[in-house]
């Protein structure tokens, strides 16, 4: 077995920054490949580039530095993935990134191998917001961007009185996906890692909740069935397989009150809601992330406590001191210099 010892992230934001920590446990290396400076992956880094992502120059010489290469975040340009993968394995591999940076060819894809998504339309025009409502005789739907969507951005609910030509206008886009609302319970995610001989394991679903579309709390396990749980995992671990995943992804899904699991999107990374792994289960997520890429085998996904991650997003990181007196609270801060309205700063795990 083959293991790398310096492990090249595109992207460096507090994904990069928890990978980087866990090679670091594992006596691996890593270098930062990001185009700002004194991101949070930066600060934890053996050795960092600063440029943009179609700079060939860097992305050759950050090749060259490294033994293995993967990404922290979904919206690298593929054509960057094209090029490093010529000079260095890079994984996930570029199939899944590119599934995952398409909510069209997201939606197909699962429909393909089975995994029941909302009902979902593409849209070109404003033409095909009428034409799909009337097809569905539905009074509303959600209406999304294809591409460099997130945290509920690029995407906007539409009722059949609402102006098609303004909905449009304000995607600002010229490709979207059109999505039946569904009338959910909860919210749940399911993180697995898989790693090159295609050994995969997944992490318990949890419960996520939003506030203003940003994730601001997890709850681990999930307060489901264990006939739901064992369905989200079997569904995450036929994903993995069918994406010949090596690294880590998440799958969000939706609960319906019958118990019916409903997949809206895939994380092709560590994911916000496995943070809680870090402090309670034996492999964090980030761990195994490393390992998979690396060429070690996944570790154990067991949780030894349940847990409940909260985000600290903006001014909640001035706000740390009934955590810090805590006995079972983990504090996690992320090392960014300013604090914006809806940015993720830190977290913190409470175990139970
Ligand atoms: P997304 O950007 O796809 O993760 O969507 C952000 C949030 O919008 C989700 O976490 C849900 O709370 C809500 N949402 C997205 N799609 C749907 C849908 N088809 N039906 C109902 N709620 C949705």
């Amino acid at each position: 077995m083959v293991i790398a010892k310096t492990l090249g992230i595109l992207g460096g934001g507090q994904l990069g920054r928890m990978s980087a920590m866990a090679a670091a446990q594992l006596g691996i290396k890593t270098h930062i490949f990001c185009p700002e400076t004194g991101c949070p992956a930066s600060l934890v880094t053996s050795y960092f580039t600063q440029a943009e992502y179609n700079d060939h120059k860097a992305l050759k010489a950050f090749a060259q530095n490294v033994d293995v290469i993967t990404y922290e975040f979904e919206n690298i340009p593929l054509e960057t993935i094209e090029f490093l993968e010529e000079l260095k394995p890079v994984y996930p591999g570029r199939n899944l990134l590119e599934v995952s940076q398409n909510r069209l060819k997201e939606k197909s894809f699962l429909n393909d191998i089975g995994i029941k998504t909302a009902p979902w339309a593409p849209c070109h025009a404003p033409e095909d917001i009428a034409k799909t409502l009337k097809e569905w005789q539905a009074d509303a739907c959600i209406i999304k961007t294809a591409r460099f969507g997130y945290d509920g951005k690029g995407q906007i609910f539409h009722k059949l009185k609402d102006n098609i030509y303004q909905s449009w206008e304000k995607l600002k886009t010229e490709e979207a996906v059109i999505e039946g609302i569904i009338d959910f319970d909860l919210e749940i995610s399911v993180v697995i890692a898989r790693d090159l001989m295609g050994q995969s394991s997944a992490y318990v679903a949890v419960q996520n909740e939003h506030k203003n579309h940003i994730l601001d709390r997890t709850i681990a396990p999930a307060p489901v069935s264990n006939e739901v749980l064992s369905t989200a995992s079997d569904m995450a671990h036929h994903l993995a397989e069918a994406i010949d995943l090596v690294g880590v992804l998440a799958l969000e899904l939706f609960v319906t009150k019958d118990g019916t699991l409903i997949a809206n999107e895939i994380a092709p990374r560590p994911h916000n809601s496995g943070h809680w792994t870090i402090d309670a289960c034996h492999t964090s997520q980030f761990e195994n992330h490393v390992r998979a890429v690396c060429g070690l085998p996944v570790g154990s996904t067991v949780a030894h406590s349940d847990a409940e991650m909260i985000n600290l997003i903006g001014d909640d990181v001035h706000d740390l001191g009934a955590y810090l007196e805590m006995e079972k609270a983990h504090i996690h801060l992320y090392g960014k210099a300013e604090v914006r309205p809806g940015r993720k700063m830190g977290h913190v795990t409470i175990l139970k």
